[in-house]
C-alpha cells in the first residue's frame, strides 16, 4: 500500500520472494531529484556510480542528479543514449558497457537510470550484465516510467524480430521518482503515461478510476499534490501484481489489458503516427466491446472507459484501421500461447481476468476490432 498524505513523500515497498531480490521502495516526491544522492547512498554506497540518461533528459536533468550525486561523495559517471525507442537496442547497451568498463567499475558501483522507460529498460540490462550484475536505481522521468516500467524489474532491449526480446529479470535497490519532472513532459509523452493509469484502474481498482475521473484537468495541468497520489496508486497495483508474481507466470499478464490488440494496431500503423499508450487506449476499448459481447462486462459502464479516455485527450476510435490486418497482426503477439490467443478482457470498472480464445472468439474479435474502424 502507498504510506503518506496527498502532499508530501509517498512509499510503496515492494517485497519479493527471498530468493529473488531483496525488498525495495519506489518514492514519489516533488523535488526527489535535490535528494538524490543520500537515497541512493542509503541503499548502494560505494566510490562511483554510473548514471545513464538519454540526449533530452540530459540537458534538462543530468547536471542537477550529478550534483546531488557528487555532495553524497560518488565519482559520478555518465553515458548518455540517443532519445527514442529506436536506440533501445544491443548496441547502444554495448556502448554504455564500454564507458563504464573503461572506466574500472566495480560491483558495488549502482547504475542509476535517469530517463524515461527506455532508458529504464536499457541502464537495467546495463545493470544486469555489468560484471553478472550490480545495483541498479531507478529515476523515472516520464509518467508511464514511473506508473508502470521502473516497476518490476523487466530490463531489456529491442532486437529486430521484435520490442523487448532480449532481457532479464534485474530488480531495483530503489526507485526514486521526483514528480516535478513530468512538468518538462510532452503533453502526448502525458497522454500516453495516463492510458497506462487508467489500464491500471480497470484491471484492479475502481476507486482509482473515479480519481482520475474526478482530477482529469489537474492531472493534465500537472498539479503536484494530484500527479503525486496519482502515482503512488498506480505504482501501489503494479507492485502488488509484481509481488505476485515476480515472473510474469500469471496475474502479472493482466498488466497486457489492451496491449494485444495495441501491439497489433502499431504494427499496422508501421510504428508511425500511433504511440504506444495511444494504441493501448484502443486496445482496451477494443477488449471492453469484446467482454460486452461475451456478456462479461456491463454495457452501461463503457461509456464511463470512453469519456474518461476521451477526456484525457486519447481517441476511442481509429477510422481507416484495416481490421482484417489488425487480426493477422494478433496473431504475431508474443502472448499468443499454445497457438491460441489470450486477451486480457475485463470483467467490470476494477477486475479483469485473462482468458484463451478459440475459433469460436474469432468473429467477435473481429467486430471489436472492426468497431473501433467503424466508431
Ligand atoms: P521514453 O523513455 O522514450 O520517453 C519518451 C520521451 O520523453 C523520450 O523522447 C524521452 O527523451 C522524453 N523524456 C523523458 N523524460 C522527460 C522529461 N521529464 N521531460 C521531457 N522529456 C522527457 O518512453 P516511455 O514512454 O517513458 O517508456 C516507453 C518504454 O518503456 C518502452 O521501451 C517500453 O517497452 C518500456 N516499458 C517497459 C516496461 C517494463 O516493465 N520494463 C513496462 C512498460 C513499458
Amino acid at each position: 500500500m502507498a504510506r503518506g498524505k496527498l502532499s508530501g513523500m509517498k512509499t510503496v515497498t515492494v517485497t519479493l520472494p527471498a530468493a529473488t531480490a531483496a525488498p525495495y521502495d519506489i518514492r514519489v516526491e516533488a523535488g526527489a531529484l535535490a535528494r538524490l544522492g543520500e537515497q541512493v547512498r542509503a541503499v548502494a554506497p560505494a566510490p562511483s556510480c554510473a548514471v545513464v540518461t538519454d540526449s533530452i533528459v540530459a540537458p534538462l536533468y543530468l547536471e542537477r542528479a550529478k550534483a546531488s550525486l557528487a555532495a553524497a561523495g560518488y565519482r559520478v559517471l555518465t553515458h548518455t543514449i540517443p532519445a527514442g525507442e529506436q536506440h533501445k537496442t544491443l548496441a547502444t547497451a554495448s556502448a554504455a558497457l564500454d564507458t563504464f568498463l573503461n572506466a574500472r567499475i566495480e560491483r558495488a558501483t549502482p547504475v542509476i537510470a535517469l530517463g524515461g522507460g527506455v532508458v529504464g529498460d536499457l541502464a537495467g540490462l546495463v545493470a544486469a550484465t555489468l560484471l553478472r550484475g550490480v545495483p541498479f536505481v531507478q529515476v523515472p522521468t516520464t509518467l508511464l516510467s514511473a506508473v508502470d516500467a521502473s516497476v518490476g524489474g523487466k530490463v531489456g532491449v529491442d532486437h529486430p524480430a521484435g520490442k523487448n526480446l532480449i532481457g532479464a529479470f534485474h530488480q531495483p535497490r530503489a526507485v526514486i521518482t521526483d514528480i516535478d519532472t513530468f512538468k518538462s513532459l510532452p503533453p502526448r509523452e502525458l497522454r500516453c503515461g495516463l492510458a497506462e493509469c487508467v489500464k491500471h484502474a480497470i484491471i484492479r481498482d475502481a476507486a482509482l478510476f473515479a480519481f482520475i475521473e474526478t482530477h482529469v484537468h489537474q492531472l493534465l495541468a500537472c498539479d503536484s499534490p494530484s500527479i503525486e497520489e496519482l502515482v503512488a496508486r498506480n505504482v501501489a497495483i503494479k507492485a502488488a501484481i509484481v509481488m505476485d508474481d515476480p515472473f510474469e507466470r500469471g496475474v502479472r499478464a493482466l498488466l497486457n489489458l489492451g496491449h494485444t490488440f495495441g501491439h497489433a494496431i502499431e504494427n499496422v500503423m508501421g510504428y508511425t503516427g500511433i504511440a504506444h499508450g495511444e494504441a493501448v487506449a484502443l486496445g482496451t476499448v477494443a477488449a471492453t466491446r469484446l467482454a460486452i459481447e461475451r456478456g462479461e462486462f456491463p454495457a452501461r459502464d463503457l461509456p464511463r472507459i470512453l469519456a474518461l479516455l476521451q477526456a484525457i485527450g486519447l481517441s476511442t476510435a481509429l477510422p481507416g484501421l484495416d481490421p482484417d490486418r489488425t487480426f493477422t497482426a494478433m496473431g504475431t503477439d508474443k502472448k499468443v500461447a499454445g497457438g491460441k490467443l489470450r486477451l486480457v478482457l475485463p470483467t467490470a470498472i476494477g477486475a479483469a481476468h485473462v482468458v484463451p480464445t478459440s475459433d469460436a472468439d474469432v468473429p467477435a474479435i473481429r467486430r471489436a476490432i472492426a468497431s473501433l474502424a467503424n466508431a
